[in-house]
């Protein structure tokens, strides 16, 4: 059997996807390959569960416009389907006149993201979070968090219900397009499909080499390592607590995080890893490594972030390090309050010349779409990038 769509990953993005592109073209066959045996193993359930809503981003960029949409339409899903989401706020502390000064220019990037940021004084900051140490701080409202899994769960069962297919346990190996359709090879079989559309995350690059498409960059993992505090601070915070992010670093900073269970997680940091897909601390496996170390930008980014890459190293290794970058902003917490918690790894796609692609970023052939870069926010963002995939497809007249 051919079929009309094939969507390669279940995570968010390929699950948004999907579901988006069975809305509109309810007559057309579709199937999700997914090489786990559950949906949502990797990058989308290992990560904060925050509604981003669009602070950082460069205001022409698809990443600003994708969070601002995608935190409303991830707040209406979650209201319509009864998945559990709260519009809690997000605080922006500044510890130090240098950070201060980074918040002032934060400030007007919320602004021209079309964001209503509230600038709040350190005695407000005290009134609205007794824990939390600052010199300023900047309060978004419209962020909020989120049970990702349980969005992806409630779009499969939307997607089965249209009369769509997910395979879990079906890894694809092989992709071979021709001018009349996309050949795809899995470990059980191979599909034929007339678009496909590879949502891989942290395998991005080696589905799209499938294709001959992934020359110019490649998927760096990174770490991001958390903890969890004691379950009799979970009330230490009201808002999700951030840092005014250090440009010199490439992630956001450690930040304070309550859980949509109730919990709150300190994390992530940022370290390389050695196993794509491998969450213990010591994973290691030899072709991953391999194809990190070997790829030349790789050795650029690492001598640009030389200094902050080894100061995350140490503080992942030294749990009194960790703990110092998030008393800097609740000095309340001490290392008694630091239980274990899994660690999420992000797919950075890293180009030639080792600049990390800040954007998301897609690659196209005549029936195939590739996402190459979804890092954060892209579970925030995964309606709108569903749509505008659903949307390239479209405007190349499906037959
Ligand atoms: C530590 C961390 C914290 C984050 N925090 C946030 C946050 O708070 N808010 C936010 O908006 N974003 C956050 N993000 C980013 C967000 O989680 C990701 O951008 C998003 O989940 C990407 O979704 P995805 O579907 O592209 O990738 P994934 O969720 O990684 O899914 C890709 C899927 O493809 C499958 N796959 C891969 N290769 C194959 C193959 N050959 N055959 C079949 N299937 C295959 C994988 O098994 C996987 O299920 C965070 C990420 C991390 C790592």
């Amino acid at each position: 059997m051919k079929y009309d769509f094939i969507i390669v990953g279940g995570g968010i993005v390929g699950l948004s996807t999907a579901w988006q592109l069975k809305q509109r073209y309810r007559d057309k066959t579709l199937l999700l390959l997914e090489k786990e045996s559950a949906l949502a193993r990797h990058q989308t359930g290992h990560n904060s569960g925050v509604i981003h809503a669009g602070v950082y981003y460069a205001p022409d960029s698809l990443k600003a416009r994708f969070c601002k949409e995608g935190a409303a339409a991830s707040y209406e899903f979650c209201k319509q389907h009864g998945i559990p989401c709260r519009r809690i706020g997000k605080l922006l502390v500044a510890t130090n006149t240098e950070e201060r000064l980074r918040m002032d220019v934060l400030f007007e990037r919320c602004l021209e993201n079309g964001l209503s940021p509230e600038a709040i004084s350190p005695v407000r900051l005290r009134e609205l979070e007794p824990e939390i140490t600052g010199i300023g701080a900047i309060l978004i409202r419209e962020s909020g968090i989120v049970d990702f899994v349980g969005i992806c769960r409630e779009m499969a069962q939307q997607i089965r219900l249209m009369g769509g297919e997910i395979r879990l346990g079906t890894t694809v190996t092989g992709i071979a397009e021709s001018p009349d359709q996309v050949r795809i090879q899995t470990c059980k079989d191979t599909l034929q499909t007339d678009r496909l559309v590879v949502c891989a995350g942290l395998m991005a690059d080696r589905l799209a080499a499938m294709q001959g498409l992934a020359r110019d960059f490649r998927i760096i993992p990174f770490r991001g390592e958390y903890f969890r505090l004691r379950a009799p601070k979970n009330d230490v915070i009201a808002h999700l607590i951030y840092p005014i992010p250090d440009p010199a670093r490439p992630f956001l900073g450690v930040h304070l995080t309550k859980m949509i269970d109730g919990t709150v997680t300190v994390g992530p940091n940022a370290v390389l890893g050695w196993k794509r897909e491998g969450y213990g601390k010591f994973n290691f496996k030899f072709r991953d490594t391999f194809e990190t170390i070997s790829f030349p930008g790789f050795w650029k980014l690492s001598s640009r972030h030389l200094g902050s890459g080894l100061r995350e190293y140490r503080n992942s290794m030294w749990k009194r390090g960790y703990l110092g970058q998030v008393r800097k902003y609740c000095p309340g917490i001490t290392l008694q309050d630091l239980e274990p918690y899994p660690a999420g790894i992000r797919a950075q796609a890293v180009l030639r010349d080792g600049t990390m692609v800040d954007d998301f970023l897609f690659k196209e052939t005549a029936r195939s779409l590739h996402v190459c870069n979804a890092p954060s926010p892209a579970a925030t963002s995964a309606i709108p990038i569903g749509k505008y995939i659903c949307e390239k497809l479209t405007s190349r007249s499906i037959s």
